[in-house]
């Protein structure tokens, strides 16, 4: 345990330093950004070891993971962000221990997610996920929504009962013309949180980049980056 705690602790401080070399070369200041360990995969007991080094912020991506692994770790002060594609069966439980959906995407989740966090007595902080990759009024291969629903659906989070609309997230594409143009396709991101903004100034995270891109992520201005290999190590397969 106290190897893993070491490895753990200086693949920190790694990420910590590259967050806050990116931040100044952005000319930002280090607290503009925040970090999300995406802990999928990994067991509860590395919760654990990331919540005493200091974490405040972790994600999980399925619901089958995520849920036992939060209720062990319900005694720790994190905040727990989903980030996943979200099948709406899966609501009633994610809602039970995220504070934030990151995945958010379309009309159908936002009415079951509203639904739910008005039965749990909840509020989820919700941001909607975009999909660079999109045709005209389409969705990405991963999820998300294309640029042109963003206005409509962001609209509908903002007045559902037991949601709050806190943002836009994106994963860089793979395909399309923001392919291996990952600083592109941020600063994109960034330029439909300014458009949300106008109608929502409040939804102002930003979150993008992953342990590959989180620099790019910084430089085009990401309140959150979401982080996981860089942190934990490889994962097993796929996840
Ligand atoms: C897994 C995952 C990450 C972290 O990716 P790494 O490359 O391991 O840093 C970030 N965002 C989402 C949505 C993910 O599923």
């Amino acid at each position: 345990m106290t190897g893993r705690k070491d490895e753990l602790a200086a693949n920190l401080a790694k990420v910590e330093r590259r967050i806050a070399d990116a931040c100044e070369a952005a000319g930002r200041a280090r607290e503009e950004v925040t970090l999300i360990v995406v802990t999928k995969t990994y067991p509860a007991s590395d919760v654990r070891i990331l919540s005493e080094l200091g974490v405040r912020h972790v994600a999980e991506n399925r619901d089958q993971d995520a849920a036992p692994k939060a209720a062990e770790c319900s005694d720790l002060p994190l905040t727990w962000h989903f980030v996943g594609q979200l099948q709406t069966n899966k609501v009633r439980s994610v809602v039970g221990y995220a504070d934030l959906v990151q995945s958010v995407d379309r009309a159908r989740l936002v009415t079951a997610l509203s639904k739910e966090a008005v039965r749990q007595e909840r509020e989820i902080g919700c941001l909607l996920q975009v999909a660079l990759d999109a045709g005209e009024g389409g969705r990405g291969e991963r999820g998300g929504v294309g640029p042109d629903g963003i206005e409509e659906l962001g609209e509908m989070v903002a007045r559902a009962p037991g949601l709050r609309l806190d943002g836009l997230m994106t994963v860089a594409p793979l395909t399309g013309q923001y392919a291996g143009r990952e600083l592109a396709a941020f600063e994109r991101l960034m330029d439909l949180s300014t458009d949300l903004r106008r109608a929502h100034p409040a939804a102002n995270m930003v979150s993008a980049g992953m342990s590959a891109d989180l620099e790019q992520a910084v430089a085009a201005g990401a309140t959150h980056v979401r982080v996981g290999t860089a942190v934990l190590g490889v994962r097993p397969g796929l996840g």
